[in-house]
């Protein structure tokens, strides 16, 4: 099956608003093994709607539509599909009377534009809405499958993941399960992961490799087909390892996780606490951190030292040092990571100071940062970092590299 999203609505021109609708399909069809070649956005209007949905038939045999399901005058999706098929529309009495039990419910008042809602076409499938009014539809016509969902996110996910996923994967009738692992990398570009495994995405078929970017890490999705759940796993274990083997020292996680996520469960299993002085990020790490629950029993606490006074009166710096050496400076991070662990207890310190732009500081240039970490029974170590992004860039990505290194550490200190 080769698929095709076709999302109505001028606002989507206009740039108003993304169209998240896509993003969310592409990626629950690629789950499914459905081909996704093409995304179009098409504003309200009949004539052009119509001509989309012509060049989609061409070249796709599912085509999903989002948005215009709506009550209003331009909401015409369902309406310009009724007239291209050549199909009527119809009243459906049970999405008619969810429509008045929602207005009931509400103590609104129901107008006659509303019942426009529960209108469906002639023999369709429908796709029950339990977050809105507007039901769904699938139908097909001349081999091609066309499913009409409603534009917003809060309606069309859930009735999708729960009404429109069991419905095409009887439409696929393959009996081949599919399995997709995310392996996520961090510490190395795109380009450089890219160039170690080229051979293997040349060669990829089943499983597929496919590698992505986005803030400062790189993940590639790995997806295998196979009738039998457990040998798809087989098929994902094997590339899996050929990818280790060459790049496996980057790799933090799978699937869903995050780095602070990865940190504070090592931080769980080894029953360790940790502090933070932060200058540079300005608290960022923290509050990474405690935006999980039950973080208490490794986060013990921190100090946001800004200035100069702070580092010096509170976190005990050496005046000597910020003379000698300033205060973005290798000698700095280390009395911070070292004072804050001591100050507050903890088996582990960590320090960030830098240069967050957009000016430069201490003649050192924007994006120069360097992370201190303190582990108890260790030796400090300081990484420096020349990252030369945007300001917010410089300091969300010092916090993904603070907990990189205390990661690496501890990782390869259990190695040893
Ligand atoms: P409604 O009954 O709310 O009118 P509808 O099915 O007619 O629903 P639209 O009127 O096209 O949908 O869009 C309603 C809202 O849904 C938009 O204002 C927007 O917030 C959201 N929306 C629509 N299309 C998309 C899209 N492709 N991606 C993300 N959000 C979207």
């Amino acid at each position: 099956m080769n698929a095709e999203i076709i999302a109505v609505g001028s606002e989507l021109l206009l740039g108003q608003i993304v169209n998240s609708n896509a993003k969310f399909i592409s990626q629950q069809l690629a789950d499914l093994g459905i081909n996704v070649f093409f995304h179009t956005v098409v504003g309200d209007n009949p004539e052009r709607l119509r001509s989309a949905i012509e060049i989609a038939e061409k070249r796709s045999n599912l085509i999903i539509f989002t948005g215009g399901l709506g009550p209003t005058k331009d909401d015409l999706t369902k309406e310009t599909i009724a007239r291209h098929l050549g199909k009527k529309l119809v009243m459906d009495q049970e999405a008619l009377d969810s429509i008045e039990l929602f207005f009931k419910k509400t103590q609104r008042v129901m107008t006659d534009n509303n019942r426009k809602q529960a209108l469906v076409l002639e023999g369709s499938m429908i796709l029950p809405n339990h977050h809105g009014m507007a039901p769904g539809m699938m139908t097909e016509n001349d081999n091609c499958t066309y499913i009409l969902l409603p534009g917003p996110p809060k309606e069309m996910e859930p009735m999708f993941l729960k009404f429109g996923i069991a419905a095409l994967s009887k439409q696929v009738k393959t009996n081949e399960k599919i399995v997709s692992r995310v392996l996520r990398f961090f510490g190395i570009g795109e380009a450089a992961l890219e160039t170690e495994i080229v051979d293997l995405i040349e060669q990829q078929s089943n499983p597929t490799i496919a590698p992505l970017a986005s803030d400062g890490e790189c993940t590639l999705r790995l997806t295998a087909k196979h009738q039998d759940m457990q040998s798809a796993q087989l098929l994902l274990d094997e590339v899996e390892s050929k990818i280790n083997s060459r790049v496996g020292q980057f790799l933090y996680g799978y699937d869903h996780t995050t780095l602070v996520a990865e940190l504070m469960e090592i931080l769980k299993a080894r029953k360790l606490t940790i502090a933070a002085a932060e200058s540079l990020t300005g608290g960022l790490f923290q509050q990474e951190l405690t935006s999980f629950p039950g973080v208490s029993s490794v986060y013990k606490g921190g100090i946001v030292c800004y200035t100069d006074e702070v580092k010096k009166n509170v976190l005990n710096v050496k005046s000597e040092t910020i003379e000698k050496y300033g205060v973005v400076s290798q000698e700095c991070a280390k009395e911070l990571a070292e004072n804050v662990a001591a100050l507050i207890a903890s088996d582990i310190g960590i320090s960030f100071t830098g240069v967050a732009g957009p000016d430069e500081l201490e003649g050192k240039p924007v994006g120069t940062v360097y992370i201190g970490i303190s582990i108890k029974g260790k030796q400090t170590a300081v990484h420096m970092l020349e990252l030369g992004g945007t300001r917010e860039a410089n300091r969300t990505r010092s916090v993904k590299y603070g907990c990189y290194y205390i990661i690496k550490q501890l990782k390869e200190s259990q190695k040893a």
